[in-house]
C-alpha cells in the first residue's frame, strides 16, 4: 500500500509483508514507523494486505449508521496503536464494500475477523474494548 512519509509527505509504496516493520522513506530517508493506525480498505487493498501480511490482520466491518460501530471506532484505533509491529488493523465500510462483507458472511456489525496467512481464523460480532480486541487478534 501507499504510505505518506511523516517528514516529507512523499508517497512510499510499502509491500504488505513489511507493513508491521519499521522502514525508511525512499525520498528523505526518515524512519517510516510500523503501521499504528487502522487502514480504510477497498476490496483490492483488503486482498493485498490480508494475503501479504506476515502478522495477524484484524478487520473491522462497520458502517457509519451503526452506533456500536462508532462507539468501537476509538477502541479499534487504540488497539492498532497498541499492536503496532505485531498486527495490522483494517476497516471495511460495509456500505461501500458490500461484496467483501458478503464474502465473510457479515450480518451483524460491528463484526471483527482475524486473518492469518490469508485465512480467516476467528470472527465475532459486537462492541469490544481495545484490550479485548488485542487479545482477540493476537490469540
Ligand atoms: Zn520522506
Amino acid at each position: 500500500m501507499i504510505r505518506a512519509c511523516p517528514r516529507c509527505q512523499r508517497p512510499n509504496r510499502v509491500p504488505a509483508r513489511h507493513l508491521a516493520d519499521e522502514g525508511r522513506c525512499g525520498a528523505c530517508q526518515a524512519a517510516l514507523p510500523a503501521l499504528d493506525a487502522p487502514v480504510e480498505v477497498d476490496a483490492a487493498l483488503f486482498d493485498e494486505i490480508v494475503d501479504g501480511a506476515v502478522v495477524p490482520v484484524l478487520a473491522d466491518f462497520w458502517a457509519a449508521w451503526c452506533a456500536p460501530c462508532r462507539a468501537a471506532a476509538p477502541e479499534v484505533a487504540a488497539a492498532a496503536r497498541q499492536m503496532a509491529g505485531r498486527a495490522i488493523v483494517v476497516k471495511v465500510d460495509t456500505e461501500r464494500e458490500q461484496a467483501l462483507a458478503a464474502r465473510f458472511g457479515v450480518s451483524g456489525i460491528p463484526h471483527f475477523v482475524v486473518f492469518q496467512g490469508g485465512q480467516s481464523v476467528r470472527g465475532r460480532s459486537g462492541y469490544r474494548s481495545r484490550g479485548e480486541l488485542a487479545t482477540f487478534t493476537l490469540g
